[in-house]
């Protein structure tokens, strides 16, 4: 197996340098640990449902395990392709979608499950 850095023009190392290793829907710091690093995932910011996958650098991102199955298979760019001109409005959109969900401002079967388990165990958000 080749090691990534030994492409240096591969889509991978490019969007992982691109991206100061860092999720960029919530800026986790992909390299703090081996959990968080094997958690990553290259995303396709616009899915690879319609058309096939795009596996140009501008449609690939750094993201922690946690952002990618919360943005799923939105498109922040539907009916376009994800460009140089638009990444910083893609990005920003799926980062909005994913902040909605994450907060729960945005009804999920997840967000409810969590909210029940908290209740449940007598426990408050975000306590240990
Ligand atoms: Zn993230």
């Amino acid at each position: 197996m080749t090691h990534p850095a030994e492409e240096p023009r591969s889509t991978y190392y490019q969007a992982f340098v691109r991206d100061g290793h860092k999720c960029v829907y919530c800026g986790k710091d992909i390299l703090e640990s081996f959990d968080s690093f094997s958690a990553s995932h290259l995303d396709h910011l616009k899915p690879r449902k319609e058309n096939g996958p795009c596996e140009d650098v501008w449609n690939r991102v750094t993201a922690c395990g946690v952002c990618n199955n919360l943005k799923g298979s939105y498109d922040p760019v539907p009916g376009a392709m994800v460009t140089e001109d638009n990444f910083a409005e893609a990005v920003a959109a799926a980062r909005e979608y994913i902040r909605q969900k994450r907060s729960g401002e945005t009804a999920t079967s997840y967000y409810r499950d969590y909210e029940y388990w908290l209740k449940e165990s007598g426990r408050n958000a975000g306590q240990a």
